[in-house]
């Protein structure tokens, strides 16, 4: 989706894939396919473009550092590096005093077994990387399902997390320049089904916690000197918002900007990190955006006979149940 934005702003976007068929390679100028750990195939694309940015936050570390070599990129390798492993996230986060909800580093059963009598139960066993929509995950709802829990994730470095009764979840997107100016979009509420986001419903929180999470969002960007389009995923609990993660890139849960807002986060993203002034990010329409998950993707051609749907399809090759296929976002025309 910014390579369409970036196209439309005159680049020509070179995509670095490790697989076939990617959306963007689709409409790239050049698509490259390699693993990301052949640093010399990185280092031969990079050579050939002026900014490296990335789509997803589990790209190597040392893939970003090899792209800097030859080109600048934003945001930073090193930001990619606290983003892609919950244990580095969760400490850089609590270090920078910003409210995480408690937890702890396990390494054997034992340590689960401390860590659960110090936290309590319920409490959530998370893998420390490759984690994403509810993945390599496990709720621990009393003391039994430890054995459970440490047969299925054991094998990977993982840290346990007090659970949190949350009364909503949400996330804030915003953007900072190279010059450090920022712009932020509306708190969206997202709903969630089996892990996976299904709802987003931005600009439906109260004026007060939106600034606190801006405040929130503000340092974290000025932590990582950040460069480019950033997302913090929130609980919301008895008014305050405790940090679950943040990633380092545009986000599902604010795709609906392409529908309802001038300057989507993608668009932004581009103007961020080539340069360019910071777009408008207020909404000119009132608007739910919806996951089309697996076949849901079908009903694409009768979602765009309803007026005020936008769809975009993501033109991925294979159909899978719960796979993000597209998404719709239904505008409140006035
Ligand atoms: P994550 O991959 O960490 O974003 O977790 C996926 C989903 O699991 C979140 O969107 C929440 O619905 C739930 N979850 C994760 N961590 C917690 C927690 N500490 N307390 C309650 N629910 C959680």
């Amino acid at each position: 989706m910014f390579t369409l934005a970036a196209r439309r702003m005159g680049y020509r976007i070179n995509v670095f894939a490790p697989e076939d068929d990617t959306p963007a390679g689709q409409i790239a100028y050049r698509e490259v396919r390699a693993p990301y750990t052949d640093l010399d195939a990185v280092r031969r694309f990079a050579s050939e473009v002026s900014v490296v940015t990335f789509e997803f936050e589990n790209v190597p570390h040392e893939t970003a550092e090899a792209a800097a070599e030859h080109a600048h990129v934003r945001p930073a390798g090193r930001v990619l590096h606290v983003a892609q492993n919950r244990e580095r996230e969760k400490t850089f986060l609590a270090r920078a005093g910003l409210p995480v909800p408690r937890f702890e580093v396990v390494r054997s059963a034992a340590d689960l077994d401390g860590a659960l009598g110090r936290l309590g139960c319920p409490a959530i066993l998370k893998t420390a990387r490759f984690g994403y929509d509810g993945k390599g995950q496990s709720v621990l709802r009393d003391a039994e399902d430890l054995e459970r829990s440490w047969q299925q994730l054991g094998d990977s470095p993982l840290i346990l997390e007090a659970f949190v009764p949350f009364e909503a979840e949400c996330s804030l997107i915003g953007v900072r320049a190279r010059d450090g100016e920022t712009r932020f979009w509306p708190l969206t509420r997202n709903v969630h089904a089996n892990g996976i986001l299904a709802l987003s419903l931005p600009g439906v929180f109260a004026a007060s916690l939106q600034e606190q999470a801006e405040q929130t969002m503000t340092r974290l960007m000025e932590h990582l000197d950040y460069t480019g389009v950033l997302t913090m995923e929130f609980f919301l609990r008895g008014g305050e918002l405790l940090f679950n993660e943040f990633a380092p890139r545009v986000h599902n849960s604010g795709h609906w900007t392409e529908a309802a807002c001038h300057v989507s986060q993608f668009e932004q993203h581009i103007r961020a990190i080539a340069g360019w002034p910071l777009g408008d990010t207020r909404r000119h329409s009132d608007c739910v955006m919806e996951n089309l998950l697996g076949d849901e993707i079908e009903a694409t051609p009768d979602l765009t006979g309803i007026p005020g749907t936008v769809v975009h399809d993501y033109g991925k090759a294979e159909v899978r149940q719960g796979r993000k296929m597209g998404h719709v976002t239904r505008l409140k025309l006035r």
